[in-house]
């Protein structure tokens, strides 16, 4: 299950809205305990893509956000990027890129007038829904 605070479920809409019409991404990291991660922490990273279809997190963005993430001893618990028209499923692309069984991926959905948050497991392309608890 995947702990979020309703300052970073704001945080990650606010960066998703911020980015429109193309797709915002960002990191999260935090704490993991038995079965539940909880966030500490929300990156919001530039989409070098500049795309309303794709995502490419700035690599400069990310070193800073994992050097911060070091810092304050937190492991890194996923990514997140928005979609502005389609909804919160992952696309065959994002499947295709999610390489990372522990991580968890959150994606955005801004097709609705309130922003709609769902979190993935991918593991050898099979794509679960976790739990999240905002
Ligand atoms: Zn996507």
């Amino acid at each position: 299950m995947l702990n979020l605070g309703a300052e970073h479920f704001g945080q990650m809409a606010a960066h998703a809205r911020a980015g429109l019409p193309n797709e915002s991404c960002g990191l999260f990291a935090g704490e993991i305990s038995g079965d539940t991660k909880t966030v500490k922490a929300v990156y919001c990273l530039k989409n070098t893509d500049a795309s309303p279809e794709h995502f490419s997190m700035a690599p400069e963005d990310q070193f800073t956000a994992i050097k911060d993430i070091r810092k304050k001893g937190l492991t890194l618990l996923g990514n997140f990027h928005s979609h502005p028209l389609t909804p919160a499923r992952p696309s065959e692309e994002d499947i295709r890129l999610a390489f990372d069984p522990s991580l968890s991926y959150i994606i955005i959905s801004l097709k609705d007038p309130e922003p709609v948050l769902k979190s993935f497991i991918v593991h050898a392309g099979t794509v679960t829904e976790e739990a999240v608890q905002v």
